[in-house]
């Protein structure tokens, strides 16, 4: 087992593998820009090192300031969260070329699947099921007509290297595609610096379901079953679920058999996570994020896993020493994002939080690297907080959510806590039956 980790983040997640890493029994370096000298992740680490000035190209995102400070304290391997060098294929093979362990997936993997085209190229030979659209990247227009037409309307233009929403453009008809086409593209390249795109039939009413996976380097895959993401703002999600309210056990383990034997087939190995469209019955592979996920605590809450520890059992070369037949599931979990943003204008808020009290009591957990005179720096990702409940019964986690975000004080600051409030009341969300438009049209709606 490694004896000290170099964690390469900020904010929850970096405590969040801190306190993995406690359990453990193993040390803990933590990296830090300028404007992070007062963070929590900082306070708690055995060791930090600053790496720069506030912005994450100078900090977060500078990979020889990030090794330097590995070698400096004698890290012996290198977790890197989520965000930042999280999916830099270029990042796991400098960390490895160093002589340190990476913990997650191989960077020919990373790399794979960061390009969603060959992501979904790949998918498509390991018999995983896809949403219909273009094979591959789109040459030029013509070619985006042709698909399109073939497809049949709405579709949707994506960005090969897309993230967090952005380059994806919807034409709902061949009037639009034109224009879908060159903004999709131009805001591919201003993002990316890559401009390909493909082309999927936009569907109308799906939600957004995702399967947790852990691969061990002996073989072993399994699965901890669905997350619902269908709650998302702008293509962000903000409230997740596990299980989904619309799924059936055998949908999940049908699923969960194709992706398990699919990465079983690709040599996988760590934590990954395969993202579907669910509609009418049917799963659409839209991409897979080779890396822990934001909202990861719901699979821990239901299947009684420490999904970061096993991240590093299996990077340090142990059997996960189980098999799907070990895995359970129990109860319901809902996690609701924390942002510091204003709850009806999404405005950013950074500033100073005045009071902080988390809530607490049976089945409530909070990731949060907050405190009552922390300054939230405006450099960053506004998610200061995730609150996660766990309960026997989906109608119980939803009172118990209530009741913890009800006690849960932060002043100082604006957060999306009113927003929450007015969902979880809200009888569309209560009844379970919502699709990834349905958060939209309940901000639009005002309500
Ligand atoms: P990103 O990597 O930018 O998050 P994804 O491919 O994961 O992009 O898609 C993000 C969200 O966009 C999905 O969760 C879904 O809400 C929506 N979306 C993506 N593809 C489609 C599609 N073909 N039809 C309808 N909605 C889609």
């Amino acid at each position: 087992m490694f004896q000290k980790i170099l964690i390469a983040n900020r904010g929850e997640i970096a405590l969040r593998v801190l306190r993995a890493c406690r359990e453990l029994g193993i040390r803990t370096v933590a990296v830090h820009s300028t404007a992070d000298a007062e963070a929590m992740h900082v306070r708690l680490a055995d060791e930090s090192v600053c790496i720069g000035p506030p912005a994450s190209r100078d900090s977060y995102l500078n990979i020889p300031a990030i090794l330097t400070a590995a070698h400096l304290c004698g890290a012996d391997a290198i977790h890197p969260g989520y965000g930042f060098l999280s999916e830099n294929a270029g990042f796991a093979e400098a960390v490895e070329a160093h002589g340190l362990v990476f913990i997650g997936p191989t960077a020919d993997h990373i790399r794979m699947m960061g390009d969603k085209i060959t992501a979904k190229d790949a998918m498509r030979r390991l018999g995983v099921p896809l949403v219909p659209g273009s094979d591959g990247a789109l040459p030029d227009l013509e070619t985006a007509r042709t698909v399109a037409a073939e497809v049949g309307y709405p579709v949707l233009i994506k960005a090969a290297a897309g993230g967090g929403g952005r380059g994806m453009k919807v034409a709902q008809t061949e009037a639009e595609i034109e224009e879908a086409w060159r903004v999709a593209r131009t805001e591919a390249k201003a993002a990316f610096g890559n401009d390909e795109v493909y082309l999927e039939k936009y569907l109308d009413k799906p939600r957004h379901i995702e399967l947790q996976i852990l691969a061990d380097t002996h073989g072993e895959v399994v699965h901890f079953g669905e997350r619902d993401c269908s709650l998302q703002r702008r293509h962000q999600k903000l409230l997740e679920e596990a299980g989904s309210p619309a799924l059936t056990v055998e949908a999940r383990n049908a699923i969960g058999e194709t992706a398990t034997a699919a990465l079983k087939k690709l040599g996988y190995r760590n934590a990954g996570t395969l993202e579907f469209l669910y509609q009418d019955g049917q799963f659409c592979f839209i991409e897979m994020n080779t890396r822990l996920q934001v909202e990861h605590p719901v699979t821990e809450m239901v299947c009684n896993v420490d999904l970061v520890r096993e991240q590093i059992r299996i990077a340090a070369g142990e059997k996960l020493g189980y098999t799907q037949a070990d895995i359970r599931f129990e109860g319901h979990a809902i996690e609701c994002r924390i942002n510091a943003e204003d709850p009806d204008t999404f405005m950013p808020t950074p500033g100073k939080v005045s009071m902080f009290h988390a809530p607490g009591g049976l089945g409530v957990r909070i990731d949060s690297a907050l405190y009552a005179g922390y300054t939230v720096p405006p450099y960053y990702d506004s998610m200061v907080a995730k609150l996660i409940v766990h309960a026997p019964t989906r109608a119980e986690a939803i009172s118990r959510m209530q009741r913890a975000l009800d006690e849960f004080v932060v002043t100082g600051i604006k957060t999306v806590i009113p927003l929450h409030q007015r969902i979880l009341a809200d009888p569309g969300f209560r009844s379970g039956d919502y699709t990834i438009h349905w958060l939209e049209k309940f901000v639009a709606a005002g309500k």
